[in-house]
């Protein structure tokens, strides 16, 4: 069994209470935090015992549209910024965030549940798309080149292409928040973000940190509100903005395509995965348990590259399980903030329920539950860290994303069943692969539909990597030299000497 301590009640230590005090909780518009103009509020709970730890400005579409006034305000003045002050800012930015990582790790804990190692290491993550797009705002280039026939030439610029409308999701409430700032300040663009209404605490104080740091007043503008929809249909329709980027489930994902093809807005989408985990029988065993207990755990699993389902070769899926059982089962589950906390709450008690009715349907058709299998009682929204055996083909859980602490293990026999099982789903986010063999390792990957892979490794993300899905998991990429290609234009000009 894990060891357990959840619903210990430790809320409100003085230094947790300075710490939510400190963030700003109007809206951010135009350069100052207000009110939002009906006085409405929004409850910030602490999933770990359900309690509120602040209530927020809650946007309508008239705030909204107010925020998309500022960004399209500021946009030519940001545009015309050197690119190097634009670096400078995020470079600022980037140094203010390590500076108070243990404030903003508290702040993350408490609003979204991760253990505090998760939060700051969440928060590094974060801050390090800040110093990546610091370094890319001064490497935009074009080219100049004569054409084919040598009569005349071409030129090729690129330019920001305006103001961003951003949506993020309550896993990762900063990193996927800079994952966007950051390409769309080096690139010069103005933007209206929105964060996930339950972890907004965390945008927030990042946007007081980019105002410290030198933003220009009107270039970021963030509405947090409980009525995503009615905010920002408006403003994804309404043609200023001319770029919509949103990280969040494949099926808010599609509404939003469809809003922005009104206007045939660029869109950037970072949508939901189904991670296969690929383990052969050449694989270093313990490797590949290491491995998956960061592709797994991280974010008690509530991460689009969660590994969902476990696929494993038939001579060590057996080995393979029990050694991922013991390491699940001594996990230590607790509120995030406690010490040794190793698996915090899920986000709430909806996200809960789903992931105790893909396990029971699992159990249903045969599964044999290794460790864990069923939700912690009492506060919060726990579920035990679970290894489940004896998977059926029909089995929910290897089509849907779990986001939630449960290992699915099925076996195979060949290399081609394993890459039909894989890719077997309408996702192509990430996929890990754990082998021996270099050529196994290259023929898989090569074969494998997914944007990313793991390749002997349980983590992707990176700042300096395009991060980003194929098939329903998305369009474009975050990070890496793409990134910044995702908020520029490419304009050509046709040269008669
Ligand atoms: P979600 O329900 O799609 O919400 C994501 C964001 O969209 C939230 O800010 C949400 O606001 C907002 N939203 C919801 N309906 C909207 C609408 N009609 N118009 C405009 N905005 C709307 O997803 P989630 O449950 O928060 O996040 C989990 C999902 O995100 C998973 O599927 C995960 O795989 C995916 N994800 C993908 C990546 C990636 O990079 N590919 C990274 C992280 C997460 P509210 O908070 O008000 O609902």
């Amino acid at each position: 069994m894990s060891e357990t301590s959840p619903g210990t009640d430790s809320a409100g230590s003085p230094r947790e209470q300075a710490v939510l005090d400190a963030v700003p909780t109007g809206l951010f518009i135009g350069g100052a935090w207000r009110p939002a103009a009906s006085g409405a509020t929004l409850a910030v709970d602490d999933p770990a015992t359900g309690k509120t730890l602040v209530e927020v400005a809650n946007a309508s579409a008239d705030d909204g549209r107010a925020a998309l006034d500022a960004a399209v305000a500021a946009q030519p003045g940001f545009a015309a910024m050197p690119p190097r002050e634009r670096g400078e800012i995020l470079r600022r930015a980037y140094e203010l965030i390590m500076s108070r990582v243990d404030d903003l790790a508290l702040l993350m804990t408490l609003e979204m549940g991760k253990p505090l190692a998760e939060s700051k290491g969440e928060i590094t993550y974060a801050a390090e798309f800040f110093r990546w797009f610091a370094e890319e705002a001064v490497r935009i280039d074009g080219r100049y080149a004569v054409t084919p026939n040598g009569a005349s030439r071409f030129l090729v610029m690129r330019q920001p292409v305006g103001v961003c409308l951003l949506v993020t999701p309550w896993n990762f409430p900063m990193a996927m928040g800079t994952r966007k700032i950051g390409p769309a300040v080096a690139a010069g663009c103005s933007m209206v973000i929105k964060p996930a209404q339950q972890t907004p605490l965390s945008m927030h104080a990042l946007a007081a940190i980019l105002a410290e740091a030198g933003l220009p007043d009107g270039v970021l503008n963030v509405v947090t509100t409980g009525s995503a929809g009615t905010v920002m249909e408006p403003l994804i329709r309404d043609g200023r903005a001319r770029k919509l980027s949103f990280t969040g489930s494949t099926e808010v994902g599609r509404a939003l395509l469809a809003q922005a093809a009104d206007k045939v807005l660029r869109t950037s989408m970072e949508l939901g995965g189904n991670a296969p985990f690929l383990v052969f029988g050449d694989a270093d065993l313990d490797a590949a348990v290491e491995g998956a207990m960061i592709a797994k755990m991280r974010n008690v699993g509530e991460a689009c590259t969660s590994a969902n389902r476990f696929h494993v070769h038939e001579s060590v899926a057996e080995q393979f399980a029990a050694k991922l059982a013991e390491r699940m089962g001594s996990l230590k589950i607790g509120r995030g903030t406690e010490d040794g906390v190793e698996v915090g709450p899920l986000i709430d008690d909806d996200q809960r329920s789903k992931v105790a009715e893909l396990v029971d349907d699992a159990v249903g058709k045969g599964a044999r539950a290794l460790v864990g299998g069923k939700a912690v009682e009492g506060a919060g929204s726990f579920y035990e860290p679970t290894v489940l055996a004896g998977i059926s083909d029909d089995a929910r859980l290897l089509k849907e994303e779990i986001f939630g602490p449960v290992a699915p293990i099925a076996t195979f026999t060949t290399e081609d069943e394993a890459i039909a099982a894989a890719n077997d789903t309408e996702f192509g986010l990430v996929s890990y692969v754990f082998t021996g063999d270099l050529k196994r390792a290259l023929r898989v990957c090569e074969r494998l539909e997914t944007g990313m892979i793991g390749l002997n490794q349980g983590l992707v993300s990176n700042a300096g990597a395009p991060f980003g899905g194929v098939k329903a998991s998305g369009l474009g990429r975050e990070g890496g030299t793409e990134g910044i290609l995702e908020y520029l234009e490419t304009k050509y000009v046709a040269i008669n000497l």
